[in-house]
């Protein structure tokens, strides 16, 4: 009886310990509640302002072990629907049994766009999704649902990936982003976290340092310290399987290089590293006819389409103003003045 009771006090002391040492027995996003080793479902609320309010969905991946906490957001641009599609398929790909650390996973931050078919923009208000962060409670509706994701996304993660693709009108070629901010230690790490991911053209980028005027949602989680990047494959409407597969598996390759999941990552040997992006906007309203396709290596000068009236008469050559890789092209003849017509990756001469 007595050696009964000493075992069973030791276990409880045992258990007690472990519990101590779990930071997050549970862990909470909006409404969704995970504890250790199990998955929830829930919505962050964006409240009413100005405008209306609405949910975010999310879901939470509280893995059996702890471990980094890892972000992955879709749908700023609720048209982008590859990226979509794919969080959608993490929330299932990962069993919380299996992983070290714990998954936020939003699919779908841009409900109104998606709902209405609207590329590049809230229809709400008219704003980008992913211009207006760290957000501000006090603005229209893209501004209040920046500073929701901001404080229930951003400040509990350790690392972001932000997934985005051709919008209904870009004729995409897959790409990460690695935002350089000086600090070597966070740099060295979000490179061989989007290495991981495996996508093999990889646009370097300067972007805000500020954290209090961050703008992009990848820059807000950047600049607070946290190694994070952006990846962006899919185009133009169809949800292709190859893009889908190309971000979920570049996800689970970068929560390996994290251990968050066994198993190796194989990170990309040989990228390509574009260093500089020069972008053609649309000086004029027309019909405008692609000559080259995503991907096409165009040199400087070369003609990439041309843009007609609605009688088909031609107005206006479009060429390449450096020599580089179309990163993307415009998919659809609806041309008005300051569409992007095309963007052209200029590729780094020295390793990364
Ligand atoms: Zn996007």
């Amino acid at each position: 009886m007595k050696s009964w009771i000493v075992a069973a006090a030791a276990a409880l002391l045992a258990s007690g310990a472990a519990y101590a040492q779990d930071a997050h027995p549970t862990f909470t996003v909006g409404t969704a509640t995970a504890p250790r080793g199990q998955k929830a479902y829930g919505v962050m609320k964006v409240p009413a302002g100005s405008d209306a309010g609405y949910d975010i969905p999310v879901a939470v991946v509280h893995g059996a072990r702890p471990g980094p906490v890892l972000a992955i957001v879709s749908g700023a641009h609720g048209t982008e629907y590859a990226s979509i599609v794919a969080v959608q398929q993490l929330i299932d790909a990962v069993a919380p049994a299996d992983l070290s650390g714990t998954l936020i996973l939003v699919p779908l931050v841009n409900v109104p766009s998606f709902e209405k078919l609207t590329p590049h923009v809230n229809p709400t208000d008219n704003k980008s999704m992913n211009s207006r962060y760290p957000g501000d409670l006090s603005g229209t509706q893209t501004d209040r649902a920046s500073a929701v994701i901001t404080k229930e996304v951003v400040e509990q993660c350790d690392h972001l990936i932000d997934l985005h693709g051709g919008d209904l009108d870009e004729n995409l070629r897959p790409y990460s982003y690695w935002t350089v901010t000086g600090n070597q230690k966070q740099d060295q790490e979000s490179r061989a976290m989007l290495l991981a991911f495996g996508l093999d053209h990889i646009i370097i980028s300067d972007r805000p340092k500020d954290p209090k005027a961050s703008r992009f949602l990848e820059n807000t989680a950047t600049t607070r310290g946290k190694a994070s990047f952006t990846a962006e494959a899919g185009r133009s409407g169809p949800v292709v399987a190859g893009d889908v597969a190309a971000l979920v598996n570049g996800s689970l390759g970068t929560m390996k290089h994290l251990k968050m999941l066994g198993g190796i990552a194989r990170p990309i040997a040989r990228p390509i590293w574009v260093e500089k992006i020069v972008s053609v906007p649309a000086d004029r309203e027309g019909v405008f006819h692609a000559s080259v396709d995503r991907d096409a290596h165009v040199a400087k000068g070369a003609k990439v389409g041309f843009v007609t009236d609605y009688l088909n008469r031609p107005l206006q050559e479009i060429t390449a103003p450096e020599a580089g890789i179309v990163m993307f092209i415009r998919a659809v003849p609806s041309l008005k003045k300051g569409d992007t017509i095309v963007n052209i990756g200029v590729v780094s001469t020295t390793a990364k």
